[in-house]
């Protein structure tokens, strides 16, 4: 393409609320034959809600008192449906975002974690029969936070999140470009193929942490793959660094902008679809 026809579809993507915030991003766009999609906040809604609290020796609203102050200074969507439901009020201290895990802090003076399964498990936290099953059945239906102090995990909270009206037809119109789509999460494998089935998505790669995602990337590239990675951000940043194309999508970060080539105004999907289709017009590929 010339120099005026990138010009034109830099322009016309702008006028669309497609921002190119990476260098060369329409000639990388076109020639992207892999997307990996993030799916919290992407190919979901990302507004999740509290679906059920199970507790193991202290009292439910203790629980919603603690791990909620803890989970206000968080802005992962977990932590939202469950500072949402925070009660009464707690000093915190020391508070850490440990990124795809969890967070930690000091919660009126109880040394207190929240996170995945397994970020339990690092703490060092013993798990009760009760609990254990409540993290089982949580996972069956959607995503799972376990939380406790003192060596002992005290709650369970399973949170359930909606997937976008419109992710199984930009989906649809992704494939009919010839395009593997890849649903890349941190969270549990059976509410990742749930989504997964719900939106037509064939190839799903789940429970991995940040850096895991950067290595699954890195992967797809490896094996002559060209690769975009869509993500709103929270904790994404590396995987859209190093992705041949990285696509920010709608409220993220400013993280994730920096990290991108593409910054989409608007959450969800469709102009995930609209820019690859763009970029082929732009580059003379597609007319
Ligand atoms: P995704 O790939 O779905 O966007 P993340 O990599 O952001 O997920 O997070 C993976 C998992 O880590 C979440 O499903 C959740 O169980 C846990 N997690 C991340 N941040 C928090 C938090 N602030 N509080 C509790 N759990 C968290
Ligand atoms: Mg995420």
């Amino acid at each position: 393409a010339t120099p005026i026809a990138i010009l034109v579809g830099t322009g016309r993507g702008a006028q669309l609320g497609i921002l190119v915030t990476g260098p060369e991003a329409l000639e990388q766009a076109e020639k992207i034959d892999t997307v990996v999609l993030d799916k919290t906040g992407t190919v979901t809604e990302g507004r999740m809600a509290l679906a059920d609290v199970a507790v193991d020796g202290i009292a439910r609203e203790e629980a919603l008192r603690i791990v909620g102050a803890l989970e206000a200074h968080s802005e992962h969507p977990v932590a939202k449906a469950i500072a949402a439901w925070r009660v009464g009020d707690a000093e915190i201290t020391g508070f850490r975002n440990h990124a795809g895990r969890g967070v930690t802090g000091t919660v009126d003076g109880l040394a207190v974690f929240a996170g995945r399964p397994a970020f339990a498990a690092s703490q060092g936290a013993v798990v009760s029969a009760a609990l254990a099953d409540a993290v089982a059945s949580g996972e069956a239906h959607g995503t799972v936070v376990v939380a406790g102090w003192d060596g002992h995990a005290r709650a369970v909270f399973a949170v359930a999140d909606t997937v976008r009206p419109e992710s199984a037809d930009v989906i649809a119109s992704l494939h009919e470009l010839k395009l593997d789509v890849v649903l890349l999460t941190g969270d549990n494998a059976s509410v990742a193929q749930s989504v997964a089935d719900e939106v037509g998505i064939d190839r799903v790669v789940a429970g991995v942490l940040p850096e895991g995602k950067v290595d699954e990337i890195a992967r797809l590239q490896a094996a002559g793959h060209r690769v975009a990675m869509v993500g709103d951000g929270v904790n994404d940043a590396a995987a859209l660094a190093t992705a041949d194309l990285g696509i920010a999508v709608g409220s993220g970060t400013d993280a994730a902008m920096h990290a991108s080539d593409l910054t989409l105004m608007r959450d969800g999907l469709e102009q995930v679809d609209t820019a690859l289709r763009l970029s082929r017009r732009t580059m003379g590929v597609i007319r």
